[in-house]
């Protein structure tokens, strides 16, 4: 069977498994209370012939901050070498990297002490994207979970607050949801941060319920952004407005509600440059990639 039409593989607690393989019991504590963490990450083909992981310590780096939240053990190494086994295992060269590590069965109270703990790596060889090359944008009437009741890092439970932001968002008929705060700031979105790009300077929004995202911290090194807290007043105001994640990339927002924004210039020659490092085009950011 050629590679493209197999059942991909999903490694599972130090084996391959395919992804309907019944492993999780349905007392499984991570179903019920979110009790999980998670990653996205992407691999590119690169020219060579082979394919590069994108900042793959800085990912698992973060998932280690949540798995310590619930006291789960997580191994950067191991967790490395699972991405790199699943991708080689898929033949995948440009692809979705979805780790997950899980608390599993032993009580369904809440002292997550006695339970097991899992964790799984499966690969996509589609990347869900966001809204295209034009997305529009709209004001959530959600607000954000505050990092003082959720820490803003990818804890499973804590995505059901995107997830009504995002179907609020659709049944509006925008793409994405914008999350502000309390006092009128711009937070982040669904599944992205945000800039915005004012008489040719480029500022990232800096919000503490925000994920302190990593394509984010690579759009601030590529373009030299500043970083601070922008009110959605100022957002409105902009002359381009992009939002970015690993799966997004640099996106474009061509709408933010009631306001247009027209040409993205800047956006296009940062969106282009981002493809480029990503794919180990340009030697200066050679270091923020892993050979598969
Ligand atoms: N914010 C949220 C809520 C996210 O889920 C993501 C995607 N991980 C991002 C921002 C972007 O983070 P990154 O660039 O690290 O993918």
């Amino acid at each position: 069977v050629p590679v493209s039409q197999r059942q991909p593989l999903v490694w599972f607690d130090g084996k391959f498994i395919t992804g309907d393989a019944p492993e999780a019991p349905l007392t499984t504590h991570a179903m019920h209370y979110g009790t999980a963490v998670f990653e996205g990450i992407r691999s590119y083909a690169t020219a060579d012939g082979g394919a590069a992981v994108f900042r793959l310590p800085e990912h698992l780096e973060r998932m280690r901050k949540g798995a310590d939240m619930f006291g789960i053990e997580f191994d950067i190494e191991r967790a490395g070498r699972a991405v790199l086994d699943t991708l080689r295992a898929n033949g995948h060269r440009d692809a979705y990297i979805r780790p997950l590590t899980w608390m599993g069965t032993g009580t369904i109270g809440l002292d997550v002490d006695p339970l097991t703990q899992h964790l799984m790596v499966a690969t996509l060889a589609k990347v869900v994207h966001l809204g295209g090359a034009r997305t529009r944008l709209t004001v959530s009437p959600w607000k954000r979970n505050p990092a003082t009741s959720l820490p803003p890092l990818k804890l499973s439970g804590a995505y059901v607050n995107s997830i009504l932001a995002k179907r609020e968002a659709k049944q509006r008929g925008f793409d994405e949801a914008l999350f502000t705060d309390d006092k009128g700031y711009v937070v982040e979105c669904t599944g992205a941060n945000v800039f915005m790009v004012k008489n040719g300077e480029v500022t990232s929004v800096e919000h503490r319920d925000a994920l302190p995202g990593i394509t984010r911290d690579t759009m601030i090194a590529l373009s030299g952004a500043q970083s601070r807290e922008v009110t959605l007043h100022e957002l409105l105001d902009a002359d381009e407005v992009f939002v970015c994640g690993t799966a997004a990339e640099a996106c474009a927002i061509s709408v933010l509600d009631r306001r247009e924004f027209g040409d993205n210039p800047v956006t296009r020659e940062l969106a282009a440059l981002y493809a480029q490092v990503v794919r180990g085009q340009d030697s200066r950011y050679a270091h923020w990639l892993t050979a598969v």
